[in-house]
C-alpha cells in the first residue's frame, strides 16, 4: 500500500530528495538528515510497512535482505568502516518519528547503551 503523506515514500519514489547511498528494487538506503553518528544511514524498504510490529511471516525474506544489505554497504567498498550498529524503533513510546519501518545503520564510533 502507498501513502502519500509518508516522508519516507516520496523520498523512495524520489518526490523528495536524499543522499541515495544505495538501492535496488526492494530498498533504499540514504543519510539520515540528523546523523547521531559519523555514519548514519536509513535501511528502507521501498514497500510501505508502519513499524515492526506490522512485519508478518510474508515478510521473512525482507528481513533477512535487509541484513545483507547492511552487510553489503558495511564492506570497504561502501562506507568505509567494518563494524556497525543496526537498530530499529518500534513505537512512539521509544521515540519512533516516521511510521514507515526503517533501519538504522550507525557507525564510526563507540556506542553504550
Ligand atoms: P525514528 O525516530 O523514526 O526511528 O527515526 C527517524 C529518523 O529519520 C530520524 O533519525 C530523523 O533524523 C530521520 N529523518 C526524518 N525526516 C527525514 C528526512 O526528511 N530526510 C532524511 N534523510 N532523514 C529524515
Ligand atoms: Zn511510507
Amino acid at each position: 500500500m502507498e501513502h502519500s503523506d509518508c516522508i519516507f515514500c516520496k523520498i523512495t519514489k524520489k518526490e523528495i530528495p536524499a543522499e541515495i547511498v544505495w538501492e535496488d528494487e526492494r530498498f533504499m538506503a540514504f543519510k539520515d538528515i540528523t546523523p547521531k553518528a559519523p555514519i548514519h544511514v536509513l535501511i528502507v524498504p521501498k514497500r510501505h510497512i508502519p513499524t515492526l510490529r506490522d512485519v508478518s511471516a510474508e515478510d521473512a525474506a525482507m528481513m533477512s535482505e535487509v541484513v545483507a544489505v547492511a552487510n553489503l554497504l558495511m564492506s570497504e567498498s561502501h562506507l568505509g568502516q567494518k563494524d556497525y550498529r543496526l537498530i530499529v524503533n518500534c513505537g512512539k513510546g521509544v521515540g519512533q518519528a516516521v511510521f514507515h519501518i526503517h533501519f538504522h545503520l550507525l557507525a564510526g564510533k563507540m556506542f553504550r547503551f
